[in-house]
């Protein structure tokens, strides 16, 4: 398996093939790949991101069948069924990169954003759940209590919200913790621009 600074650059390069247009598009539907991968999968990379259209990790990072681990959610947020994803994942996989991507415009930080500011009509149970997760890391945030938000306020929301969930996978699992102390996991954070489809790593990239 290789390990996380590679995956990492493996990644990086993806993402500049996609934003230069000349991904491998021939990858994700290639068959003798899926005959490969038939019995068994190995995943350089997990990534949590956010259920959104615009971000999805394959595309963006250009890659293909069996290359990565994705977990979605809205507002890539972290709950026990995303902590068990990913340790299901380090453990059976090997895998030893965890990237979060977040990324710009991301509906469930801007749906927060109108919960703070008393704007929303009843939203469900399960939605709020959400928002749950998303709210308490954007509190923190100078200027969060004003209600007045602008772009690079949103940009700080977004991106405290993906440090969050670092946080969160980093200090939430004993399996996890383990993992990073012995064996070489790290978790990084990540924001996919949806206006330049560049991804900028919150780590330094080897
Ligand atoms: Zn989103």
């Amino acid at each position: 398996m290789i390990s996380a600074q590679e995956a990492l650059k493996i990644l990086y390069e993806g993402n500049h093939r996609f934003v230069s247009g000349v991904s491998n598009s021939n990858v994700l539907t290639n068959q003798a790949r899926r005959h490969e991968l038939m019995a068994v999968q190995e995943p350089f990379a997990i990534i949590l991101g956010c259920s959104d259209s615009r971000a999805p990790a394959e595309i963006v990072f250009d890659r293909g069948l069996g290359d990565l681990f994705v977990i979605r959610v809205a507002g890539n947020i972290v709950a026990p069924s995303q902590i068990g994803s990913v340790e299901f994942a380090a453990e059976n996989f090997g895998t030893r990169l965890v990237v979060v991507m977040g990324h710009s415009k991301c509906g469930a930080v801007l749906a927060t954003l109108e919960e703070l500011r008393h704007e929303t009509k009843e939203k469900s149970q399960n939605l709020c759940s959400i928002i749950d997760h998303i709210r308490p890391s954007i509190d923190m945030l100078p200027g969060a209590e004003l209600g007045d938000y602008s772009d690079s306020f949103i940009q700080q929301a977004v991106r405290a919200n993906i440090c969050a969930s670092v946080t969160h996978l980093q200090q939430g699992s004993e399996v996890l913790e383990q993992l990073i102390k012995k064996d070489g996991l790290i978790i990084v954070g990540a924001e996919y621009s949806l206006e330049t489809g560049i991804v900028d790593f919150f780590d330094k990239v080897p």
